[in-house]
């Protein structure tokens, strides 16, 4: 089959290349087995045998498709453009995660590893990764910054509960960056027997290719779902921004369509260093963790301290597809401060009933900037990528609720 060169779909290229961004940056022992992994994964992707049991286990493990839900109250309250939720909140473990994780984890039962291991930010990843590795029988190690590790306690319980093995990792900032680091170090001891299973559209080559292509549905089922219920393609879609793998998801349908796509990142508390974790607004090109991409970063190239009052968007680089994506001017990166996603957690909890995980509300903190300024024939795609339960014990000691 010939490929249409000129779709965004059809990125990376051949060596793994989002225009200058992406690439495989790894010790020279992983390169072979990096290399298998992307054989396996393309010959996967063609076999409708494990494509047919990757979909099964969408459909009727984790309850897709997941609703477009038109929020009809909080679009009404800003004015009227007219505003959806794809509702990632829904899925079983309660984010978009699950995804990625159930392919990753058939994609390393192929290729008959033992084991799965990864790094983990808010504790989604590391669930989603032990729920779909208890669901198919492999071994599960999971590295999580101590910091992480307090704030996000029900995960680390769940993730034990799930029969998975939680490595406390104590070193640099103890956030997500430092788990990543900690998880490919075992992983360059452990790749006979072990698949490392990445979390976001991170990484080096295949991985961030493999992530998107899995999470790809969340839009696929989008685009149907709202030429269904509207007749059109929507204004905007928009997603928050932590490594990118929810905002791709649902971007990637769309790349070659008439339709603004804007990610968001986590603005926090200010601009200066350690204060934010907004990649794409403040960073410069490095390398961070096998990839060639935009990075928050020193004058030495070591990556800066953090922050966001989301655990999950907090990381020092980005996808290398958004890196290219905000290049070419295809995606408008903007932002939304910890304040302005605690007010958009807060209303939409009240007026739609619907609470948001921390980093979800980053989106709809923009929208609710956004909305107000458009007439009311817009149409707002807005992804929620998780549910809030596992936020409420933070954000009440954070409000003296
Ligand atoms: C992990 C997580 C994110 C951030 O990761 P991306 O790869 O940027 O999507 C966003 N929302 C939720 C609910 C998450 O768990």
């Amino acid at each position: 089959m010939k490929n249409n060169i000129k779709s965004l779909k059809n990125l990376p290229d051949e060596s793994g290349y989002y225009g200058k961004f992406g690439g495989s940056f790894i010790p020279p022992q992983l390169v072979e087995p990096l290399k298998e992994i992307e054989r396996e994964y393309i010959k996967a992707k063609n076999d409708p045998d494990f494509q047919k049991e990757y979909r099964d286990l969408l459909t009727n493990y984790v309850g897709r498709p997941s609703p477009l839900y038109f929020a009809k109250n909080l679009s009404t309250k800003l004015g009227g453009a007219k505003i959806y939720l794809k509702r990632e909140d829904l899925n079983h473990t309660g984010a978009h995660k699950i995804n990625h994780c159930l392919g990753e984890v058939l994609l390393a039962k192929r290729m008959g590893k033992n084991k799965v291991l990864a790094e983990t930010g808010a504790g989604q990843h590391g669930v989603a990764l032990a729920t779909a590795a208890a669901l198919l029988g492999l071994e599960c190690e999971i590295h999580m910054g101590s910091i992480d590790i307090e704030k996000e306690h029900p995960n680390v319980i769940r993730m034990k509960l799930l029969g998975a093995k939680v490595v406390e990792v104590t070193s640099g900032g103890k956030c997500l960056k430092d788990a990543v680091d900690s998880a490919f170090a075992t992983f360059i001891n452990e790749y006979k027997t072990t698949f490392f299973a990445i979390g976001s559209v991170v990484g080096p080559h295949p991985y961030p290719m493999i992530v998107r292509d899995f999470q790809s549905i969340v839009g696929k089922e989008a685009k149907e779902q709202i030429l269904k219920q509207e007749d059109r393609l929507p204004d905007y879609v928009i997603g928050c921004v932590g490594g990118g793998s929810n905002a791709i998801g649902l971007f990637h349908e769309f790349l070659d369509d008439e339709v603004k796509l804007v990610g968001v990142e986590p603005a926090g508390i200010g601009s200066g260093v350690g204060e934010h974790a907004a990649t794409i607004t403040y960073g410069t090109e490095g390398v961070i963790h096998g990839m060639k991409t935009i990075v928050l970063q020193d004058k030495n190239g070591e990556p800066n301290s953090v922050h966001s009052i989301a655990s999950g968007l907090d990381y020092p680089g980005v996808g290398p597809i958004h890196a290219y994506l905000k290049d070419i001017g295809r995606v408008e990166y903007t932002r939304a401060s910890d304040d302005e996603t605690i007010k958009a957690f807060l209303e939409l909890s009240k007026v739609e009933g619907i609470i948001p995980a921390l980093e979800s509300a980053h989106a709809i903190a923009y929208v609710m900037n956004l909305a107000p300024t458009l007439s009311k024939d817009k149409i707002i795609i807005v992804n929620l990528s998780g549910r809030g339960d596992k936020d409420i014990d933070y954000v009440a000691k954070l409000l003296k609720i």
